[in-house]
């Protein structure tokens, strides 16, 4: 199911310069398969010596964190499968200390006003169950 990457994949992924759904799918591979972590760090080595470790690219970089949007809407349980396992990736696995930061942010926010979280739940449900109907 998922494609061989070339050289050239690596080279871009690094420069953050695939789409979004590309810098996904390389993502989704390297969480599945060890061996490429390892992988893209020798190759992100010989560009660039003296770094190391993929979270150091990871923190380095930044590459893509999600945007406090997506952070908010996946507190709210409110996102795919896919975006919840990427945001729980890149916290858990990558360690992103500014996206962790700006969960606990964005938890406190919302357990000040558990009322909104209820009003924004039902909104979201009430929402696409409307869009269901229309079809
Ligand atoms: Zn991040």
């Amino acid at each position: 199911m998922t494609k061989p990457f070339r050289a050239s994949d690596w080279e871009a992924y690094l420069e953050e310069a695939l789409p979004p759904e590309e810098m996904a799918s390389i993502e989704r591979a390297l969480r599945e398969k060890p061996d490429l972590l390892r992988h893209l760090t020798s190759v992100h080595a010989r560009r660039n010596a003296g770094v190391h470790t993929l979270g150091e690219i990871w923190r380095r970089h930044r590459i893509s964190c999600p945007t406090r949007e997506q952070l908010g809407s996946y507190l709210l349980e409110a996102v795919s499968a896919e975006l919840a396992g990427y945001v729980e990736f890149h916290v858990e696995m990558v360690g992103c200390r500014y996206c962790r930061a700006n969960l606990e942010d964005l938890k406190t926010q919302l357990a000040e006003d558990q009322q909104l979280v209820q009003t924004r739940r039902r909104r979201y449900f009430e929402s696409s169950a409307g869009y269901l109907r229309a079809r």
